[in-house]
């Protein structure tokens, strides 16, 4: 049987490439993004399937996870990519709050509120990865001013990492945080030294750990870091 993996805001970027990894990995891939017509294209194209998911509506994780269940009754992986970086020009005294609460709940809440939705699923088989896609700019050792909701939001991640790891702890469930390196994407800019390919092979690799794979962790390229 086929190992199920999910991967939030997968029509582009890293997502959409991880998501070509984990086919090549013969996974089955549930391709899900917010908007349905990119979405449906990327799964297309791919050859998978599409599941809309916008990550900050509760009702859509609830309606996508009791899908899963009726059709896979198990996930094996989720990868926790979709994010948004919307705060480049802005400083800690003066961002507002709204573009600090939509940059929280799209790159800290929904995560958690996502593996809280899959858990239960991955207890039952007592297998499961998850893979919470972070940031170096998250890394508090290096924190500054520069994107501060988005680096306090990766932080935040890198928090419930640690939080989750521990939950789970004993069960054969590793919860890890990724940064896939500076990335040439709609986010990472034109000038990022990494293709697609490379960052994305990170993502896999922890969403493919062996049972002894490490737990509760903060990796680039399978190396660790420092929190
Ligand atoms: P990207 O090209 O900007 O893609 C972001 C993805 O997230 C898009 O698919 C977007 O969907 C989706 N998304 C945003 N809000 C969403 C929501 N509410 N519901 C569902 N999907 C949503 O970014 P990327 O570079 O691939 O980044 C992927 C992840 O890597 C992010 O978590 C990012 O923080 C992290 N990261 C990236 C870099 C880098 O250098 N690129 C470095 C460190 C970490 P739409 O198309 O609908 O907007």
């Amino acid at each position: 049987m086929k190992k199920v993996v999910l991967i939030t805001g997968a029509n582009r970027g890293i997502g959409l490439e991880a998501a070509r990894q984990m086919k090549a990995k013969k996974y089955e891939v549930l391709l899900t993004s917010r908007n349905m017509e990119d979405g449906e294209r990327a799964a297309r194209d791919l050859g998978v399937s599409f599941h809309q998911l916008d990550v900050l509506s509760a009702k859509s994780i609830e309606a996508l996870k009791s899908q899963v269940e009726t059709e896979f009754g198990r996930l094996d992986a989720l990868i926790n990519n979709a994010g948004i970086l919307i705060d480049r020009k802005d400083h800690i005294l003066d961002i507002s709050e709204e573009k600090l609460r939509t940059t929280l709940d799209t790159n800290t809440y929904a995560p958690l509120a996502l593996t809280r939705a899959f858990l239960p699923m991955m207890l039952e088989e007592n297998y499961g990865r998850v893979v919470n896609v972070s940031s170096v700019l998250g890394q508090i050792s290096s924190f500054n001013d520069y994107t501060p909701a988005y680096r306090l939001s990766k932080l935040a991640l890198n928090g419930i990492t640690l939080m989750l790891a521990d939950a789970v702890k004993g069960k054969n469930i590793l919860i890890n945080s990724i940064h896939p390196g500076w990335v040439k994407t709609d986010m990472g800019g034109e000038e990022a030294p990494l293709s697609l390919e490379e960052g994305a092979r990170g993502l896999v690799w922890a969403a493919t750990l062996p049972d002894n794979g490490p737990q509760g962790g903060f990796f680039q390229h399978g190396k660790k870091m420092d929190w």
